[in-house]
């Protein structure tokens, strides 16, 4: 494998080593002298650029400055070898777990044109409600396998867990009243359309302190659109009403909005958020394998996205940034982390996310599934809560989730920054998984774009060739 990878963004040319996890920018001409040295022998790379540059020593030196520093050192592969990764399946699944979250609405009370639970799960027991008695269960159970030297988290989901409002302020209570006699720390988070806010509901939130996550998909015509309720109006009114009402009392709330097909303008709908008020923005496409629909982006959005990212957004991220405010939209700060770690070789990515530990969700008739995103897939489930995840089916999720990306993933350069594509996106409704790279040129422009960004506002990594890296 090429320990070193070339890409440009807009008019700045970049190399990465891929062992040292290091982004460099460079000039144009040595990055051609770099795309020769990919191509052919060092000698003959240095007589088919002298060719072509008869004033060549500069770049000549600035390129075997980068030699010196290893970055034409043959490097390792990536992805952990099977004792390894056997042996990280063991610690993870028979450590502790801190988190707990709990799907305590299946059901929702809008019918957004992209999701497929708002109405598919009105025939469930109870409508989709979780049990008090459930819930409580879980918490107790979270108490019970937490490792009680660090704190625990608690997040909400459904559907739409204001519909359950009751069991939400019994988990709460329950969890502060058992960290309270531990010592321990408790943190919550919630993922709500907003709708059904109230000021007791606010408070709870605020005196909390959840994480807020709240969505509303751009100005009215759009949400409502893409966003009615089940009797087909829209829905602005009530959820700007209700992201104000938490913004009135002093709580951050991050707005998710979903981009449905046809692509919007990615800025025209940040700047309305800032308007807004809102904390931060998430802008998420649709895109659903295992129920697709016509709201999914198609391949011609994902390139409208990312071409607007290009032109509009990242202009307007590195003015705001250059003004002394931090941009309400930054899906960067991941590269940012990863450029502060500065380890050497490069840390290899462990399992990709807390799918069947960290992120297990628990839906309302207490069936455990991998994470919130597989809740009601039949497939999928764990077991149940009165007897905890089957701990062979979790590692042979991860068993089978590596040996479906383990090939592709392997040998792409940018395996150590992405850890491979979310699990659910390459899961099918048959409980198997197969790789799509849908998600990869997503993932290639998302580290150009960070990599722009962060040279392009002077921060962490991505130094100009020539400095030193911090
Ligand atoms: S608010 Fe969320 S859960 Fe409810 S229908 Fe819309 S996407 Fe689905
Ligand atoms: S970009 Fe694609 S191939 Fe590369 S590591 Fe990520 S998922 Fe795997
Ligand atoms: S499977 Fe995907 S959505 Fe679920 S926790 Fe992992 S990365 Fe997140």
């Amino acid at each position: 494998m090429n320990s070193y990878h070339l890409f440009r963004e807009k008019d700045a040319f970049f190399v990465y080593h891929l062992d040292a996890g290091r982004f460099v920018r460079v000039s144009p001409a040595a990055y051609e002298l770099l795309e020769l040295r990919g191509a052919m022998s060092a000698a003959d790379a240095e007589v088919a650029f002298r060719a072509g540059h008869p004033d060549a020593e500069d770049v000549l030196k600035d390129v075997s400055a980068l030699e010196s520093e290893g970055f034409f050192e043959p490097v390792e592969a990536p992805v952990k070898d099977e004792m390894e990764f056997e042996a990280e399946l063991d610690e993870r699944f028979s450590g502790p777990c801190n988190t707990l979250m709990l799907s305590v609405a299946s059901g929702c009370n809008l019918a957004c044109r992209y999701c497929y639970c708002g109405v598919c799960r009105d025939e469930l027991p109870n409508k989709g409600l979780m049990p008090e008695s459930t819930a409580l269960q879980a918490v107790e159970r979270l108490f019970a396998i937490a490792d009680p030297k660090i704190g625990v988290r608690v997040t909400f989901f459904g559907g739409e867990p204001l519909l359950n409002k009751p069991v939400i302020e019994k988990v709460v209570a329950r969890c502060n009243e058992l960290a309270a006699a531990r010592g321990q720390s408790v943190g919550y988070s919630i993922t709500t359309n907003a709708t059904l806010m109230d000021g007791e509901t606010a408070d709870l939130i605020v005196k909390n302190n959840f994480g807020l996550m709240a969505s509303l998909d751009g100005p009215q015509p759009l949400h409502d659109g893409q966003c009615p309720t089940r009797d087909g109006h829209g829905s602005f009114a009530a959820a700007s009403a209700g992201i104000r009402l938490l913004l009135s009392r002093g709580a951050r709330v991050t707005v998710r909005c979903t981009m449905a097909h046809p692509a919007p303008n990615a800025l025209k709908l940040i700047r309305f958020f800032a308007e807004f008020g809102a904390s931060r923005v998430v802008l998420g496409p649709v895109y659903n394998p295992m129920f697709p629909s016509s709201c999914d982006f198609t391949e011609e959005d994902d390139r409208a996205f990312r071409r607007c990212v290009d032109d509009d957004v990242l202009p307007w991220m590195v003015s705001e940034k250059k003004a002394g405010r931090e941009p309400i939209y930054d899906p960067f700060e991941e590269i940012g982390e990863f450029q502060g770690e500065k380890t050497h070789p490069a840390k290899v990515p462990g399992l990709r996310c807390g799918a069947c530990h960290g992120a297990m969700a628990v839906a309302p008739d207490g069936t455990l599934y991998p994470c919130h995103r597989f809740v009601g897939m039949e497939k999928w489930a764990l077991g149940r809560l009165a007897d905890g995840p089957d701990p062979d089916r979790c590692k042979a999720f991860w068993r089978n989730y590596r040996a479906a990306m383990k090939g592709k993933c392997g040998g792409c350069w940018g395996y150590r920054i992405c850890g491979g594509p979310c699990p659910w996106e390459i899961a099918c409704a048959d409980g198997t998984f197969k790789m799509s790279t849908r998600h990869c040129e997503d993932t290639c422009a998302w580290v150009r774009q960070g990599v722009y960004y962060f040279n392009a506002v002077g921060e962490t990594g991505c130094k100009e060739q020539g400095e030193k890296q911090q």
